[in-house]
């Protein structure tokens, strides 16, 4: 925790934030947020002359401040950009964060698209779930999720002509992905991570890219506070059962312990990234049968699930 004894280290002034390299206040923190976020788009070219841009905001924090950064440097360059949010039907949390999404865009006049499990599927999260439990499936709500939430950003994206799919993943998220991947997922998975996602380009791929890759949960926390965006803060009620809230416990540990730790998971992806995706570059990827996305295999994940649940 910072006090008031640890002052700005740049002007003096009282400061909102402790980080590594000391404590910052409110200008200067905002100040170097911004800074960081836009040399990331430069040094990994996230965003090109020409890109229209879908910016996958779930109505959090961490989207809403890549959709208020993205949109600036859009209104500059004068590029087309649009935000699409899923709706998977969850409760008491998705509807309120929507609602923020749907003001915020509203107030700063950028198009905004929601498509809902339920109009896709004919089914919420929560009601094919039950079916899940009653077919005896062995897949976990948060993996179904997150299977039909891609194809259907990169289908949404894709139909609105979309070149880029920008997400508001964060360097926790990104260092926990590693983490997920080394201990279960497999080091192919990998190979797709980054600041711009594949390993593979494909046309059927709108590529993802992650402008806050190098700011924490911490930090973006702070930005989107200080800039009065009106958010949820709560994480979806189901998280918590998910492998991803087991990493991130134990990650979170370890920063405590070991500060630096997520920081330097990052650094060191990095050095063996173009490595990994060398190795796996040449991979063949397939075309659904059934939906014609490509995916992993013959059928994608997202057309198996539904098939084994009867959608
Ligand atoms: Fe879906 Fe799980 Fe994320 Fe909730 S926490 S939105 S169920 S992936
Ligand atoms: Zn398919």
């Amino acid at each position: 925790m910072f006090t008031d004894f640890m002052p700005c280290i740049i002007c003096g002034k009282k400061p909102v934030i402790e980080l590594q390299q000391g404590a910052l206040c409110k200008a200067h923190f905002m100040r170097y947020f911004e800074k960081k976020v836009y040399k990331t788009i430069r040094k990994y070219e996230l965003i090109e002359k020409g890109d229209m841009l879908c910016v996958a905001c779930s109505g959090g924090k961490d989207s809403l401040t890549a959709l208020y950064l993205v949109n600036k440097l859009a209104k500059k360059r004068g590029q087309k950009i649009f935000a699409l949010s899923i709706d998977e039907g969850v409760e008491g949390y998705r509807d309120k964060q929507l609602e923020d999404m749907q003001n915020f865009c509203k107030k700063s006049g950028i198009d905004f698209v929601i498509v809902s499990f339920e109009d896709e599927f004919g089914y919420t999260i929560e009601e094919m779930m039950k079916i899940v439990r009653k077919k005896k499936l062995e897949i976990s709500q948060c993996a179904l999720c997150g299977i039909l939430r891609r194809k259907l950003l990169n289908g949404y994206a894709k139909k609105f002509g979309a070149t880029k799919i920008v997400v508001g993943h964060n360097l926790d998220d990104e260092a926990q992905t590693f983490l997920m991947n080394i201990f279960k997922g497999g080091i192919e998975l990998a190979a797709r991570m980054g600041p711009v996602t594949g390993a593979v380009r494909h046309r059927g791929f709108v590529p993802r890219v992650k402008p806050l890759y190098f700011c924490t949960e911490a930090e973006t926390a702070m930005f989107t506070k200080l800039l009065g965006i009106k958010v949820l803060y709560k994480r979806c009620p189901y998280r918590q059962f998910s492998y991803r809230a087991y990493v991130d416990g134990h990650l979170q540990e370890m920063e405590k312990n070991y500060k630096g730790t997520k920081s330097s998971i990052i650094q060191n992806l990095l050095k063996i990234l173009p490595l990994l995706k060398k190795q796996y570059s040449a991979e063949k990827i397939p075309e659904c049968r059934c939906c014609g996305e490509p995916g992993r295999h013959d059928v994608c994940a997202a057309c198996e699930i539904l098939n084994e649940l009867g959608i």
